[in-house]
């Protein structure tokens, strides 16, 4: 029977800590304080918005939010960035993708101040992680190597499989897989032989968007199972991009959905606010 990696509880525990040094960062008279632009109506970025301002709230951190029109022009989705990087007070932005298909997304990323960028999008901070400097690393890889090292799992040496090669997740996660000295592989829609690949996994992430994509017969057993898919069921329910249910008995650790990865994602967008506000102070 798989241990669940209870990513919940992880983030709640990290955003406690957090808190206590925001209040610290206020008697030196620093208010971390993250900007969040939405373009258009998309209902998921609605909830994710929400979740991110509600976290915001808990650990202390001040947020303002920028709801734009779906009619938004490139330009002044670049202006409004240009205005919120000019501000001191502000140390954290966020784009909130999708955006609409047209508005030039790379060039908004790119336009964010590299040190106000706690998605870590922008090409300087995706270089650095690269190259194995500080920087601020994506949310979600993030958060996924925060609950490895909660779970006391050497990465050192073991075979580590992604699925999916996002910008935000696939290729961040493999840079920090590799960074502590994973022998990784990297899996996408074009990839042969998908599963004889994912049975020699000894860490196993899926990040694909396709509802129970990775299916029992696909891992070797005490595998470790990471789950970022976040798929809306036809019932409603949220369902992640492995067959959780049928993969449990045969993995060594898995995260749930929801409550593994995406709780984690929101801790350490926060954890990234908090330090973008220290790097201001030093
Ligand atoms: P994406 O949609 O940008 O990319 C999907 C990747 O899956 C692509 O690289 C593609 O090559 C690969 N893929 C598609 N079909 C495949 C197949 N048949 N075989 C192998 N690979 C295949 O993905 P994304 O933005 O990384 O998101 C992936 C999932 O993770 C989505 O469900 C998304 O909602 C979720 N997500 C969750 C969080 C979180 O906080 N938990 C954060 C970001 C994304």
């Amino acid at each position: 029977m798989a241990k669940i990696m209870d990513g919940k509880a992880l983030a709640k525990k990290i955003q406690k800590k957090l808190r206590e040094e925001v209040e610290d960062l206020k008697k030196e008279k620093i208010i971390p304080k993250l900007a969040v632009i939405m373009v258009g109506n998309n209902e998921a970025s609605k909830v994710y918005v929400k979740n991110k301002s509600k976290a915001c709230n808990e650990v202390g951190i001040e947020y303002e939010e920028y709801l734009l029109p779906e009619e938004t022009t490139n330009q002044e989705l670049l202006d409004l960035i240009g205005n919120l990087n000019a501000r001191k007070e502000i140390h954290g932005i966020l784009l909130q993708s999708p955006i609409p298909a047209h508005l030039n997304i790379n060039e908004a990323f790119e336009k964010i101040d590299y040190h106000k960028d706690v998605d870590g999008f922008h090409s300087v901070n995706v270089g650095n992680l690269v190259l194995g400097r500080d920087t601020f690393i994506s949310c979600t890889p993030y958060g996924i190597m925060k609950i490895l090292e909660e779970y006391g799992i050497s990465i050192e040496g073991k075979h580590a499989v992604v699925i999916g090669r996002s910008n935000i997740v696939g290729k961040p996660i493999a840079q920090c897989l590799l960074a502590q000295n994973a022998t990784v592989t990297m899996c996408h829609s074009k990839t042969k032989n998908l599963q004889s690949i994912t049975q020699s996994a000894d860490i196993l992430v899926a990040a694909i968007g396709k509802e129970k994509f990775v299916k029992k017969d696909m891992i070797k057993p005490g595998a470790i199972v990471i789950d970022v898919g976040i798929n809306r069921q036809v019932d409603g329910k949220l369902c992640g991009d492995t067959d959780y249910e049928n993969l449990i008995d045969k993995a060594g650790y898995i995260t749930p959905v929801p409550g593994g990865v995406g709780p984690m994602t929101i801790a350490m967008l926060m954890t990234n606010v908090v330090k973008a506000a220290k790097n201001v102070k030093d």
